[in-house]
């Protein structure tokens, strides 16, 4: 799309289509591999059929993406493709926020999994710049996860937590613990630490966290020098207060797409939960239309994902939403 901040060449919405190689059981299976990629933009899904006389036909779908990305692309190709462009506009006052959609198994956690750790590599590496340095910026980190409609800070035993809108508009969500990270190890631990803390069930880990958004957000935060001391005092209380936001990424682990379907599942939690994911994707997939077609209004409201990405979505300087889609096989 057409780029809006013109000066750095990094488009609004970026699609990108990551296609991944078929695994053990669907070689053992001896499933075929239906998707080619042409070049870096192209990709057709060969999608084998049968005429109402049972003789078998294939039917050639052709796609074109901002970038399409093959089996042999490594993770940190993936990070150059999507991610790394953005981190020098987040310190020029953006938001941005790059996510996986596609189905459970697709491959949405292998892929989002690293990239955190590569931004913010690359953002310390900014902040140790004389440009910045100079300016007292500073990186700090959160990780949560919206789960049945409900939010709970993954780097604080889970702790429910609640969203407000604050007299400007935007949404804070009260309780949410950051943490400033100064080098790239202890963001590793905070990371670490959050997966831990993933909602799991008796049914097994990957189960259980297709079954929620984790959002890790890294902000850079422009730390204010306080010289009267009692103000000093009364700031050090809330560290965070003594900061003014300058940009934000998030990373977002969804929850598989083909949850919404669950609606129809005997067991009564896990059509609630459907019924959530379902909600809260075609919300996301609503303001992304309203965000590719320049509409004023974006409808955030539309689930609690949303409303949290809501001044990613609505900043008061240009946007930036980074979209990491995936080659679903077709069923
Ligand atoms: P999802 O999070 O979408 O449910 P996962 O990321 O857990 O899917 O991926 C499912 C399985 O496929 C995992 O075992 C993962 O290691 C493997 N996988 C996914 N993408 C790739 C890839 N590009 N290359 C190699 N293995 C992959
Ligand atoms: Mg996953």
């Amino acid at each position: 799309k057409e780029s809006t901040s013109r000066e750095n060449n990094v488009a609004k919405i970026k699609v990108v289509v990551r296609k991944r190689p078929l695994n053990r059981k669907e070689v053992s299976r001896k499933e075929e591999d239906i998707i080619t990629v042409h070049d870096s933009s192209f990709l057709t899904v060969h999608e084998p059929k049968l005429k109402v006389d049972l003789t078998a036909y294939v039917e050639k779908h052709e796609f074109c993406f901002d970038a399409v990305l093959d089996e042999h692309v490594s993770n940190d190709e993936v990070y150059r493709e999507t991610v790394e462009p953005v981190i020098p506009i987040i310190f020029q006052r953006t938001k941005a926020t790059c996510f996986a959609y596609g189905q459970t198994g697709s491959g949405k956690t292998y892929t989002m999994q690293p990239l955190p750790l590569r931004a913010a590599q690359d953002m310390v590496r900014l902040l140790h710049q004389p440009v910045y340095r100079n300016q007292n910026f500073k990186l700090w980190l959160s990780y949560f996860e919206i789960y049945g409609g409900k939010l709970f800070d993954l780097l604080s035993d889970r702790r429910q937590l609640l969203m407000r809108e604050d007299g400007k508009k935007q949404v804070c969500i009260v309780g949410l613990q950051e943490f400033e990270v100064s080098d790239v190890q202890i963001v590793k631990e905070y990371i670490e630490r959050g997966n831990a803390a993933r909602s799991t069930g008796s049914t097994g880990a990957n189960e259980e966290s297709s079954r929620s958004h984790a959002i890790l957000q890294l902000a850079v935060k422009k730390h204010i020098i306080v010289t009267d001391t009692r103000r000093q005092r009364d700031r050090d209380a809330n560290e965070s207060k003594n900061t003014k936001a300058v940009g934000k990424i998030s990373f977002i682990d969804l929850a598989g797409s083909e949850r919404g379907a669950d609606t129809t599942d005997n067991d009564r939690q896990t059509r609630i939960e459907g019924a959530e994911i379902n909600k809260s994707l075609l919300a996301l997939k609503e303001c992304i239309r309203a965000l590719d077609n320049d509409q004023i209004h974006i409808p955030f409201r539309g689930s609690k994902l949303t409303e949290v990405l809501r001044d990613s979505f609505v900043g008061s300087c240009e946007h930036t939403l980074n979209t990491l889609r995936y080659a679903d096989r077709v069923k």
